[in-house]
């Protein structure tokens, strides 16, 4: 341990912090760290010793500026002439309020000294393993000059210079539309398929005012008027020509718009990146087993026991909008369903309800015609579905353009390929978009222009994500005794853009500029660029990521980890038993017990186990490989939870197996009889965490838990459910703990490394939202598992837990982001605890989740500089390993906003938006969280309308290329269940989501807000390319095809009422749709090329996921559909969620406003 560390012994780090304000957001709309600088791992973050750290007041140096490299001071130091119309920002200022008993922000309260309880009067025996852990060698050891390997750059890579945006354009459509509103109650949405002819949709049309622009739209909609323009221009991407930068309000930036006509005018086309737009790529797309369309979606986990039963075809709205007609040149308008605007809905959402719609025979354009169905009716006039943007073009254009060529990271400030397009990385200097996504690969130079452009700065981190096979794993450098070479000043590690001067002898910080010696043991000569001659040998010199072997100082308490311990924790309460949950249980871990994670090469797993049974009372293990029979310990005392056993507790699987599998065999029979229906829940966490502590190691707990923990003890809990406060200003409540007892808790496991990954089987209410605190500020994982049934859902829940079992997790972790001057990580969203501004602290870490991580401006940056990230996070392995793993990832600066649009990922944008939103619903009412949404929204896109788009009609709406998405995806977030809740979603399952969603990639919350959708019938039962995806509305599906609908959670096949009998027979293994059971939850095993080759694609998407997906068969017009209606997510939702063309509209009302 070094000096710095010292505060461990005085103050061990689950107290605490003097100085702590909490990381919580004080109010909605933001919050801003204290400047707080308490590290709890001084050599890890603090100063080396030897080393007087200069202790800035916030940990940044932002007086300093940043070194110009030569001798230019700085371009970007004009601000550009934005000053007029900044739009001021979003977020609240900087407040300092006392944090609040939320997840995320423990509250120092007067918790219970757990420690104290000790080992009271059982004897104190040995632990177990005692012995200092050797270090292992490494498992993958750097071996120079095989790896990372020069590679050119292709031409079609230019450096920083990214070409004109293209945007796109929807015209006048919407153009004076007046959005007013309407007193009669919305007509049911989304029932039923109406028959393909007569129903007209009951959604209508805008009452026009103002310019009198006016248009009405319909569900059925023929193919898209041809007066489209596809005048696009080179790409939004950064790897076309470049081209000279446009000022703010240039016209450069070419865009997709459309004609504007007297009235009915065709709305763009949803294709904005036509492949032209793009840098010929040479081979054919990628083999496919990546391939399918990955799109967004939106959960709903645990089915409601009853659905609602299935109305079909309700009337028709008949009551007609009158004037409005006039002047359309579109198709004939036929009757028109009244509609005159957005009204408020009960729920304060806007939006039409969209009625019955005509099926949709297949007016996608680029895709076959589905639809069995003769073609619809003269449609009224609306805008066009099919003229907006569409997710599914553009991902299948970014996988056509970009899934060709590797990605390689050599170039600073590159917009990587889309999270659904399968692509290789190289790495050459900059970490894989796999471990970082940005919202913006090209960020403002100023504060004054992020905050005028309202674009969120925000990475997404996955530290240990895990890589394709074809793609190399971070290195692993041993500096030995020394350690890794780090900045004298801020720590930083030694990466790729640290620069060597004197030749050789010093280097500057990329980051704060100061300049440190250069340890004899590491100097090496330079060449003629500068570069040192050990450039390529040397992964941190050379690459993004890579690991160092951490040092002894690295470790708490100055000693090499202990490996960690996984304990096992049962619920054997009545409903455990009775439902044949606990049997499962034993007999999987019997098998699952040679699954432990290794590290490398090892034998054998490192990982200790021990197991815990309860109730109202924990029974306790002896494991011991010396006894014949296991032996139980009863503590009924919950309120002093000790460990009453240390020597047999925690074993060696091998040693101890046969005595293991006798438990686990005499388990079942032990509670068979059981009539225990009450549980308790924190001394279970407690008792694993002092076990934990004992044996003086990290680990993970698995508890297996049934009901809320009612039964006398500390943390327990009462039924507080209420959905009355649902869009009431004490909504927010039902997202709090019900006390602040979990967070204390937490704190304490964070302290001992003791992560906690809980297993939910409620049949009603647990309040997950207390019980997963602890969980989730341990950096574990919650599965929910409502209603189960063995028979349905065992397979899902082995599934889960195999896989959690075995997945990489990093132990007793803490991770720092460092940024170049100007900027600094201000804000975090994730499962972690924080005791200071800066340092996440993970008890575990596993290679699923994600830190989200927010920037802001506390100075300029330079175009000439850009900015560096480098998020390091220091982890002991499952090996008990302590080690460093390193991310380096550097942006480009820009002084105008156009280049910011042009480099922005709106799949990273969402994904932060949706967690700042879920955020936001602990603290503010949900329609104050929606509005915020859209409001931001609204100004993102208002700024680049007013700085970047060439001047035209204010009836148009201009999207930037990058972000035409982010209103479809937007509205995705908005109707979610956490911020729109349906009738069926349980205040657990809104509670169960938000925590969920806080530590998903950018890929699971792309497909968790917009499901994949397959059509069925197209797959190619002889290729492994996928068929086309299409867009998740109800007039894409056709009667006569079958469908498969995943968003990361759930996998539903609807099967419409007229498919052909033998694709149901080669499916379904049945002779008629009548026959088919909505209650299969697998498809039946068939020998013909169609159902394997099903089964094949579910199965790749099962394996795409984090967690194992049950399967929903939904019949058309069966009660399931109701369900399965809530994830075609641009339709109109049942709880009052607005359809995609309805919310576009709304965003572009706001957008004028804001223009005008
Ligand atoms: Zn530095």
């Amino acid at each position: 341990m070094s000096v710095n560390q010292q505060a461990h012994t005085g103050l061990p780090y689950g107290q605490p912090q003097p100085g702590y304000q909490g990381y919580q957001q004080s109010g909605y709309g933001g919050q801003q760290m204290p400047g707080v600088h308490h590290s709890q791992y001084g050599a890890y973050n603090g100063p080396l010793p030897g080393y007087q750290q200069p202790a800035p007041p916030q940990g940044y140096f932002s007086s300093l500026g940043f070194p110009s490299k030569g001798s230019s001071v700085s371009l970007n130091s004009d601000t550009p002439t934005l000053a007029p119309n900044f739009i001021g920002t979003l977020r609240a200022p900087p407040t300092s309020g006392a944090p609040l008993p939320t997840s995320g922000a423990p509250v120092p309260a007067g918790q219970p000294v757990y420690s104290q309880f000790g080992q009271g009067d059982v004897q104190n025996g040995i632990a177990t393993s005692a012995v200092q852990m050797q270090r292992p060698s490494a498992s993958q050891p750097f071996i120079p000059g095989t790896a990372p390997t020069p590679v050119s750059q292709p031409a079609t890579f230019q450096q920083y210079g990214p070409p004109p945006t293209s945007a796109q354009q929807l015209t006048n459509h919407m153009a004076g539309m007046q959005i007013g509103s309407s007193t009669s109650a919305p007509p049911p949405a989304g029932l039923g398929y109406g028959p393909p002819t007569s129903v007209p949709p009951t959604s209508g049309s805008f009452t026009a005012t103002g310019s009198g622009l006016y248009t009405s739209y319909s569900s059925s909609q023929g193919p898209p008027p041809v007066t489209m323009t596809h005048g696009l221009p080179p790409t939004s991407l950064s790897q076309g020509l470049s081209l000279a930068q446009p000022a703010f309000s240039g016209p450069p930036l070419s865009a997709q718009r459309l004609p504007q006509a007297p009235g009915f005018v065709p709305p763009p086309c949803s294709t904005g990146i036509g492949p032209s737009s793009y840098p010929p790529t040479t081979g054919a797309p990628r083999p496919s087993t990546m391939q399918g369309s990955q799109l967004p979606g939106q959960a709903l986990t645990g089915l409601p026991t009853s659905q609602p039963n299935h109305v079909s075809s309700p009337p028709p709205h008949p009551s007609m909008s009158g004037p409005a007609m006039t002047g359309l040149q579109g198709p004939p308008p036929p009757t028109h369903p009244s509609q005159s605007g957005y009204q408020m809905q009960q729920n304060g959402s806007f939006g039409q309800v969209r009625g019955p719609q005509p099926n949709y025979g297949g007016a996608y354009p680029g895709t076959p015609n589905y639809g069995s169905q003769p073609a619809p009716p003269p449609p009224p006039k609306r805008l066009d579905p099919d003229s907006i943007p569409s997710p599914i073009q553009v991902i299948e254009d970014d996988r056509n353009n970009r899934g060709s060529e590797p990605f390689i990271t050599g170039v600073r400030g590159q917009v990587p390929p889309l999270v659904t397009t399968n692509f290789l990385v190289k790495d050459q200097g900059n970490a894989s978009p796999r471990y970082i996504r940005c919202t913006s690969y090209n960020i403002p130079c100023t504060s004054d222009m992020a905050k005028q452009s309202q674009v969120p700065l925000a990475a997404v981190i996955k530290p240990l994500a895990m890589l394709p096979t074809d793609e190399t794993p971070p290195y692993l450098v041993d500096h030995g005794e020394p350690g890794p070479i780090r900045c004298n000043r801020c720590k930083a590690y030694m990466c790729p853009f640290m620069q060597f001067i004197e030749g050789g002898r010093r280097f500057q910080c990329c980051f704060c500029s100061c300049v440190t010696e250069v340890p004899p043991h590491y100097f090496q000569h330079l060449d003629h660029t500068g570069k040192r001659v050990d450039f390529y040998d040397r992964p941190e010199l050379s690459l993004g990521s890579y690991e160092f072997l951490a040092t002894v100082s690295y470790c708490k308490n100055n000693k090499f980890p202990n490996p960690p311990a996984f304990i096992f924790m049962i619920d054997v309460s009545y409903n455990a038993v009775k439902s044949g949950l606990v049997r499962l249980i034993c007999e999987e871990l019997k098998s699952l017990l040679d699954y432990m994670p290794r590290e490398g090469n090892m034998e054998e797993s490192a990982i200790r186990v021990g197991f815990v049974t309860y109730n109202k009372v924990l029974h306790f293990y002896n494991v011991k490989s010396s006894l014949a029979q296991p032996q139980m310990m009863v503590v009924s005392d919950v309120a002093d939870m000790f460990v009453p056993l240390l020597d047999g507790f925690l074993v060696n699987v091998n040693e101890s197996r046969t005595v293991i599998v006798s438990l686990l065999d005499q388990i079942p029979e032990m509670f068979a009889d059981t009539r225990e229906t009450e549980t308790v829940f924190a001394p279970v966490i407690q008792a694993g965490m002092e076990a934990l502590k004992a044996a003086e190691c990290a680990g993970k707990l698995f508890i297996f838990h049934t009901s809320l923990p009612i039964a006398e003890a500390p943390g327990k809990l009462k039924n507080r459910d209420d959905r009355k406060l649902i869009n009431t200003d004490k909504e927010k409540t039902l997202f709090q703990p019900q006390t602040s007892f979990y967070s204390n808790l937490a704190k304490d496991c964070v302290a001992q490394g003791c992560c906690v990954d809980l297993f939910l089987f409620p049949n009603q209410y647990l309040d997950v939202a207390t019980l997963g605190v602890v969980p989730y500020q341990t950096g574990g994982t919650i599965y929910k598992y409502a209603y189960f049934q063995l028979e349905t859902d065992q397979e899902r829940f082995l599934n889960d837990l195999r896989k959690d079992v075995q997945k990489e997790v990093g132990f007793d972790a803490v991770m720092r982001v460092r940024t170049s001057t100007g900027i600094r990580a201000t804000d975090f969203f994730g499962a972690f605890y924080m005791s200071n501004t800066t340092d996440v602290e993970l008890a575990g870490l596993d290679c699923d989740k994600t830190i989200t991580v927010e920037f802001r401006h506390d100075d300029k940056l330079s175009e000439d500089s850009g900015a560096l990230l480098q998020c390091a996070l220091l982890y002991t392995n499952c090996a008990g390993q302590r080690r460093l793993r390193i991310h380096n990832l550097s942006l480009n600066c820009c002084t105008q906003l156009a280049d910011l649009y042009r480099n922005c990922e709106t799949d990273t944008l969402i994904n932060f938006l949706a967690k700042f939103a879920y955020r936001g619903v602990l603290n503010n009412p949900v329609k104050t969280v929606r509005d915020t949404l859209i409001n931001q929204c609204a100004q993102i896109l208002a700024c680049y309308r007013k700085n970047c788009a060439s001047p035209s009609s204010a009836g148009q709406l201009i999207l930037p290329e990058c972000m035409k998405l982010l209103p479809v995806y937007l509205n995705c977030v908005l109707k979610s269940d956490v911020l729109q809740p349906g009738a069926e979603v349980t205040t657990d399952d809104r509670a169960y989501i938000r925590q969920l969603v806080s530590s998903m990639d950018v890929a699971e919350t792309n497909v968790f807000f917009y499901p994949r959708l397959l059509p069925l019938t197209k797959v190619d039962v002889d290729s492994d390319t996928l068929p086309a995806a299409i867009r998740n509305s109800e007039e894409r599906l056709s009667k006569g095809d079958m469908y498969l609908l995943e968003n990361g959670l759930n996998i539903f096949v609807w099967v419409g009422v007229n498919v052909q009998q033998g694709l149901i027979q080669n499916l379904f293994g049945v002779s008629s749709f009548n026959h088919i059971s909505s209650t299969l939850n697998t498809l039946p095993v068939l020998e013909n090329p169609f159902s394997k080759r099903v089964r094949s694609i579910i199965d790749m998407f099962q394996a795409q996921r984090s967690r194992y997906m049950k399967l929903i068969i939904v019949k058309q017009e069966d009660k399931l559909e109701m369900l399965f209606k809530h994830f075609l997510v641009e339709d109109k939702s049942m709880s009052g969620g607005a359809s995609y063309v309805d919310f576009l509209c709304h965003m572009h009302k706001e957008i004028r406003q804001l223009l005008s």
